[in-house]
């Protein structure tokens, strides 16, 4: 039986087991799927976090300290995806991928956001053949060629200005004509020569063959003109989905109290509407979905873990 389950290894999950094992908890495992680090890795630079300011420095680097730390405590840690948790009396069960069945008598989840697919004509027959949703991990595919960027918002200016530094032009396609982003990313994203900005446009197809894809169709929404862009890569950044499966019990439904938007209502103790459960980082109500709020929460949820604990024996 574990003292605490953690799904999901990016900041609030590392942080929460950093905080439960140092914390005297002797039996805490860490699930997450991939290697631990969750969606900063795929960032270029980190410049807000506090006492890091080192602008060689990656978000994957960033994280890499994280897990030393976080490891050394006696935090355990399992590559696995998490099917399921439910709560059956006073503990939890735990369902990983394949079936295997793990008990805890608390559990915190992390499991983040995923990116939100755009819809476009093309999408999903070329979504890993030339579609992205992640520079970091294809955009050296691009060395000195052109890309293409879908979206406005934070995310995809800082991609478009890591892109900008393989690629040979990059060009942000967005909806509108003003953006979402931080007026510093937009500020540093203006100030590139070779990225470049198609506004009030939109993807309106993605095109290619069995190798995979060789262009995109932008069309301006005010003058209807389709313009060709080919031998391009395409990157999509339209938001994210909050990764709340792992709280769907066999009905499909939700184990704990949710928003509209799939998120998870906690209070500001991270504590869930199910006793001994408790919810950190990009998946909770109102997150700030940064990476310092996050760790915050994890740290929070640890020392709630350990409190709940202490009142149960
Ligand atoms: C490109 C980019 C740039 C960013 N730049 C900044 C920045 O400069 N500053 C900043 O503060 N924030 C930045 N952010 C946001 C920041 O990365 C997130 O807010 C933060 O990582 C959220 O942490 P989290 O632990 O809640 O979730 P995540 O980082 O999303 O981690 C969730 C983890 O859970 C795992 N997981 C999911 N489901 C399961 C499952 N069923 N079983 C097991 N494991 C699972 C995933 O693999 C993932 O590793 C950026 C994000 C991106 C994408």
């Amino acid at each position: 039986m574990l003292d605490c389950a953690i799904i999901g290894g990016g900041p609030a999950g590392l942080t929460a087991g950093l905080y439960t094992t140092r914390g005297g908890l002797q039996n805490v495992t860490l699930f997450e799927m991939g290697v631990p680090g969750g969606q900063i890795t795929k960032s270029s630079e980190i410049e807000n976090y506090p006492g890091f300011f080192d602008s060689s420095k990656t978000g994957l680097d960033f994280m890499d300290t994280w897990q030393k730390q976080c490891f050394h405590f006696g935090l355990k840690h399992e590559m696995k995806k998490v099917e399921s948790i439910e709560k059956t009396g006073e503990y939890f069960n735990i369902t990983l991928e394949g079936g295997e069945m793990v008990e805890a008598k608390t559990a915190i989840i992390c499991t983040g956001a995923v990116p939100r697919r755009a819809g476009f004509n093309g999408e999903d027959a070329f979504y890993g053949r030339g579609v992205s949703t992640c520079a970091t991990c294809d955009g050296f595919f691009y060395k000195d060629k052109p890309v293409t960027i879908l979206g406005g918002g934070d995310t995809a200016l800082e991609e478009a200005f890591f892109l900008s530094n393989i690629c040979s032009d990059v060009y942000v396609v967005h909806r509108r004509d003003e953006f979402r982003a931080a007026p510093p990313t937009l500020d540093r994203a203006m100030r590139k020569e070779n990225i470049h900005f198609i506004t009030d446009s939109l993807i309106d197809e993605a095109y290619g063959d069995a190798m995979g894809l060789q262009g995109v169709k932008i069309k301006n929404l005010k003058t209807d003109e389709i313009t060709d862009m080919s031998n391009t890569g395409l990157f999509v950044f339209v938001g994210q989905d909050v990764k709340n499966d792992v709280l769907k019990d066999k009905q499909g439904e939700f184990i704990c109290k949710m928003n509209e938007l799939g998120q998870v209502v906690v209070d500001l103790k991270m504590h869930t509407s199910v006793e001994g459960l408790f919810v950190a980082g990009d998946l909770r109500i109102d997150a700030p979905k940064q990476v310092v709020s996050a760790a915050g929460d994890g740290s929070i949820a640890a020392l709630q873990v350990i409190s709940y604990i202490q009142e149960q024996q």
